[in-house]
């Protein structure tokens, strides 16, 4: 297989979660076969969506008819109708798609999808939550989890490491985070070395550990 990032992907579902991921994977190039049982949506996205049909995916026959059998990617994005998103994912289990991605509503529901043989889960509304009570209780301007301990988060500097240069705040050793990159107003990113200087005003990115991250974004 040449390149796996950019194989045709099926995506089932066309609510608010998949018509989204649909369109922002047809807008990068990637070819989508975007499926959903109710006629009234695929009408409407089939301007936007080159290859797009209504079927019920809970229908082996319609998934084999679609030939979503030579697919190896594909993104189950039911979420409401339990009993529609467990049996469409274990069909596509059954038709030996590779790689599947779901969508949960719950833990419960992820961790049903996970059993039947998903091999990524996707709980939007849990993970919006979370990233955005982090931006809501706290100073942080931004904040994404890229593992169950890591985070990078966008803040402003805090006065200790104002106009001092980063290489001699020992910021690593004292904090345990560590400054990615700046963005001075009016200007753009651009990544942190051991001689730039922070100033009042300034947007920096920072990495670390989350209690780490989230203590130092206490202090701004
Ligand atoms: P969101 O919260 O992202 O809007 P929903 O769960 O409300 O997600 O929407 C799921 C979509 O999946 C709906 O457009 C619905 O018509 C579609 N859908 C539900 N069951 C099936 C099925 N068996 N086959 C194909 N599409 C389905």
């Amino acid at each position: 297989m040449g390149d796996i990032g950019n194989d045709p992907v099926v995506v089932i579902g066309l609510g608010r979660f998949g018509t989204a991921l649909a369109l922002e994977l047809a807008e990068r190039g990637t070819e989508v076969l975007a499926v959903d049982s109710r006629p009234k949506i695929v009408q409407s996205l089939s301007g936007k969506l080159t290859h797009i049909v209504t079927a019920d995916a809970t229908d082996i026959d319609a998934l084999r008819d679609l030939g979503v059998a030579e697919f190896y990617r594909a993104v189950v994005a039911i979420g409401s109708d339990l009993e529609a998103s467990i049996l469409t994912t274990s069909l596509l289990v059954e038709l030996e798609v590779d790689d599947i991605w779901a969508k949960a509503v719950s833990h419960q529901h992820a961790r049903i999808l996970e059993r039947i043989g998903a091999r990524h889960i996707v709980l939007p509304e849990h993970d919006m939550g979370e990233r955005v009570a982090h931006l809501v209780s706290g100073r942080m301007l931004d904040y994404v989890e890229v593992d169950s301990n890591f985070a990078l988060v966008k803040t402003r500097p805090p006065k200790e490491l104002v106009g001092v240069p980063l290489g001699e705040t020992k910021l690593r050793s004292r904090h345990g985070v560590t400054v990615v990159c700046v963005k001075s107003p009016g200007e753009e990113f651009t990544y942190a070395a051991t001689d730039t200087v922070l100033q009042y005003g300034d947007v920096i990115v920072i990495a670390g550990p989350i209690g780490k991250v989230e203590r130092f974004a206490e202090r701004t």
